[in-house]
């Protein structure tokens, strides 16, 4: 049901002369579906993905091909419903979850993103046909006498979002540009920024951060002790609005504590039992939607938990440890975290213990090897 494994770190590996892992077994099968929008606006699923396509007389506008498996599956899908070629893809952003998989197309169509994307899709080599048409702020794509407008909405979930309207079906795709609950980029905020900005309440756009922040969580006061975490219960719905009973969820106190036993008080990656150097690790950070609960938890040795976060590192569905080589590449070093390449996670036997796959998923998708991104 998964996407299939980031295979990103293999070039520094194979330099290292680290043998990887065989891929996982094959996941179970995506969840697939072709519904109609409007008109000849088609949406298409897979599985948490969606992207549109657009049927004309002369061909299909297609729109982001998800993956590999994904894309296949809709070119035949197509070509048994449709009976046409597709003759565009256009990519929403670069981000490979939404992408992978264009060669599919690759026969037929034309590939179409803002020129940031395509940038970056060469640099980090994103699994997918680079795009052959570029654009910096608008472009329409005629076809079979449809048309579709392609706007860039500036810096927001990436550099190189675009939304993708369809006037006479009165639609508007956009991906990822609007994160429910996510907090607000202030003007201020540098695409080159890394990690690690601070503002002051001081400065307006400290003010603001903070406005939207206590509008999602309430007015808890300037601490987030452990207190605080614990009375926020944020229930599956409605996570930061109105205050309404649901069952009590960890703080992050209680958290560290059920994670470090879950795991039996090992690293789930190193085995290491050196308790002070051990952390409960989020999958899904508090602050991007994650829980403080025993399936969004791992628990980690320090140094392997700061690389998680920052994307270096990560754990697949299928419960093992990837690391990006950009760990060689940025820091010409991370012997020993190759070794640990490919390996398997020791996760707790309880399955409703484990880490939940969609969450590991999610950093895959979107945290690994992304480390640089907000
Ligand atoms: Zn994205």
């Amino acid at each position: 049901m998964y996407k299939s494994i980031p295979r990103l770190g293999l070039a520094a590996i194979a330099a290292l002369g680290v043998i990887a892992a065989p891929p996982p077994a094959e996941a179970q099968e995506a969840k697939r579906a072709i519904v109609k929008v409007a008109g000849d606006l088609y949406r298409f699923q897979n599985n948490f993905h969606y992207s549109v396509f657009l049927v004309t007389p002369e061909g299909v506008i297609a729109t982001d091909p998800i993956n590999a498996g994904a894309a296949k599956w809709l070119k035949a899908e197509i070509a048994k419903r449709f009976k046409v070629p597709v003759k565009y893809v256009i990519y929403s952003h670069d981000h490979r979850d939404h992408i992978a998989g264009g060669e599919v197309f690759a026969d037929t169509a034309t590939f179409v993103a803002h020129e940031n994307a395509k940038a970056t899709i060469i640099g980090e080599k994103r699994p997918t046909a680079v795009p052959d048409v570029t654009f910096a702020e608008r472009m329409d794509i005629e076809l079979g006498g449809k048309r579709v407008e392609l706007t860039y909405v500036g810096p927001s979930h990436s550099d190189n979002s675009i939304v993708m309207r369809f006037p006479a079906e009165r639609a508007l795709f956009a991906v990822d540009i609007v994160t429910v609950n996510r907090l607000p980029i202030p003007d201020s905020w540098s695409r080159q920024i890394v990690v690690g900005k601070k503002f002051g309440l001081e400065d307006p756009d400290g003010k603001y951060l903070w406005d939207s922040f206590q509008s999602r969580y309430g007015n808890f006061g300037s601490g987030l002790s452990d207190n605080f975490q614990d009375s926020l219960s944020p229930s599956e719905s409605d996570r930061y609005g109105k205050p309404q009973l649901v069952p009590p969820r960890l703080g992050q106190g209680s958290f560290r504590l059920v994670v470090m036993d879950a795991y039996q008080r090992r690293c789930a990656v190193t085995g290491e039992k050196t308790l002070p150097a051990l952390e409960a690790a989020h999958i899904r950070p508090f602050a991007e939607g994650g829980k403080h609960e025993i399936r969004n938890g791992i628990f980690l040795r320090r140094d392997v938990h700061r690389l998680f976060d920052l994307g270096y590192v990560t754990i697949t569905p299928s419960q093992r440890f990837e690391v990006s080589r950009r760990i060689k590449e940025e820091f010409e070093n991370g012997r020993d975290y190759y070794a640990l390449h490919g390996r398997e996670v020791a996760v707790p036997r309880a399955k409703n213990k484990q880490p939940a796959a969609e969450l590991l998923d999610w950093h895959n998708n979107e945290r690994f090897k992304n480390g640089f991104e907000i």
